[in-house]
């Protein structure tokens, strides 16, 4: 996925509380960059515990990105490209391409200029990143905070990678066919699902953190 972290500011019905409102930014952008592993990991789950189910790396990779897309919308971020084609002139890591590419952001509208994607980082470093920055607006600090807040973003991610699977694999094996989806394709597809949804059941329930 791509998204800038500095300098991006949340979007949404912010509350007024500057910390909560970049604790809530900053928790958007961990849990969408971990939807992706975690939908990549339940997509070959077997109907059984212990059995794992036959995924080609197409279809990991479209449940990858859809995941990317699906959890930003609920979270409040405009979906605007998602791509399973593979850019071979982008590096991640040493070793592998840039198979895929979720792009998002907190305005309706994509910024002029695309971010490329040869910048890309992996999800679990952008998710540490976010959790780092978390780290900071809520005490106590340090590395085992981090650690914590890690764990928890990764615990809501795949919630919420559980309770949308629907619509995850849905879009999924619409990326599938079409290899790349348009932030209108990817819109009419979620037309059902209300953007930020997420944060409005959050604090009916009452929860803060
Ligand atoms: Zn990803």
């Amino acid at each position: 996925m791509s998204a800038a972290i500095v300098g991006a500011s949340p979007g949404g019905d912010s509350p007024p509380d500057p910390t909560a409102s970049g604790r809530r930014h900053f928790e958007t952008l961990a849990m969408v960059c971990l939807a992706g592993p975690a939908a990549s990991r339940r997509c070959r789950q077997g109907s059984a515990p212990g059995w794992r189910r036959y995924r080609t790396g197409d279809e990991v990779l479209a449940h990858h990105e859809a995941a990317h897309g699906v959890c930003g919308h609920l979270l409040g971020r405009y979906v605007w490209e998602l791509t399973i084609i593979e850019d071979r002139t982008v590096k991640v890591q040493k070793t592998s391409f840039s198979a895929g590419h979720a792009w998002s952001g907190d305005t309706p509208e994509p910024p002029s200029e695309r971010p490329r994607r040869e910048r890309a980082e992996t999800d679990f470093r952008r998710a540490a990143e976010a959790s780092r920055i978390l780290s900071i607006i809520e005490p106590p600090f340090g590395w085992r905070s981090t650690l914590r807040i890690v764990r928890r973003m990764r615990a809501q991610a795949n919630a919420l990678v559980d309770a949308n699977w629907r619509s995850i694999m849905a879009l999924a094996e619409e990326l599938l066919r079409q290899r790349e989806l348009d932030q209108e394709q990817i819109a009419r597809f979620l037309k059902d699902e209300t953007r930020g949804s997420y944060w409005r059941t959050r604090s009916q329930e009452g929860g803060g953190t």
